[in-house]
């Protein structure tokens, strides 16, 4: 599959996700931005987005985009999500999801506000609470929103395969040929905490989470783009 392809299905899963909760109240505001941390994980094609993005609207310059990768502070994780998935599905304890958790605020905030808002990630657009989080950024989610998430980066793992996986920062360092915080050579290096795109193993729904998780899956599947389905395309 061309990346142009798998460019356009991630803004087909962006679209159906924020049409499947456009109902729902949540408390996210523009200037709350106290979930806007250096935690994030992203694939290639998400990365790929914000690139271009930062390129097309002249958002940070270059050397300053560099310096602020450098400069950044990010957690680290330990697995993949379809790492994470194959593991359990497996009947093998999966890995921690991530070393530590870096609170700092993202290199991409200015003024409590996104400055790359449209190019934004899946793991941005799917962090969300039922209630203002404060300062310490602790969110309140329906399960069936965490499992709907993870399945949906699941997908987006998928359509990936053979790019990277890992924090927002790495990712984007590997794809800036700049040197990775974790060491090691690069994606799938040992000591790299940068990780190769797996494909699904499956997915981790518990029961009570099925009806919304396949409702948004169905929706998704059949949805066309370029004269075929989501499904597809995947296939
Ligand atoms: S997740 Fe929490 S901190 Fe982030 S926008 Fe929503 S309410 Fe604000
Ligand atoms: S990319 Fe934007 S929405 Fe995501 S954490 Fe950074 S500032 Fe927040």
């Amino acid at each position: 599959m061309t990346e142009s392809c798998k460019k356009m299905l991630l803004a087909s899963i962006y679209e159906t996700y924020e049409t499947f909760w456009a109902d729902t109240f949540f408390a996210c505001r523009k200037g709350c931005a106290s979930c806007c941390t250096q935690s994030v994980t992203i694939t290639t094609i998400e990365g790929n987005n914000i690139l271009e993005y930062l390129e097309e609207y002249d958002v940070i310059r270059e050397d300053d985009l560099a310096g602020r990768l450098a400069a950044a502070t990010p957690s680290l994780p330990a697995c993949t999500t379809n790492q994470f998935a194959g593991s359990f599905l497996d009947g093998k304890v999966p890995e921690a999801g991530a070393e530590e958790w870096s609170l700092a605020p993202c290199i991409f905030l200015a003024g409590n506000c996104c400055t790359i808002y449209p190019a934004r990630p899946f793991a941005c657009r799917c962090f969300a609470s039922t209630a203002p989080c404060g300062p310490e950024g602790a969110a309140l989610l329906p399960t069936a929103v965490i499992s709907l998430n993870t399945a949906v980066m699941q997908i987006i793992e998928h359509l990936d395969q053979g790019g990277c996986w890992g924090n927002m920062i790495e990712v984007l360092k590997s794809l800036a040929g700049l040197k990775p915080t974790g060491g090691g050579a690069g994606p799938g290096h040992k000591k790299s905490k940068l990780y190769i795109s797996q494909e699904n193993p499956g997915f981790l729904i518990p029961p009570e989470d099925e009806a919304v998780v396949v409702k948004y899956l169905n929706t998704l599947y059949m949805k066309e783009t370029a004269g075929r389905t989501f499904a597809e395309w995947l296939h």
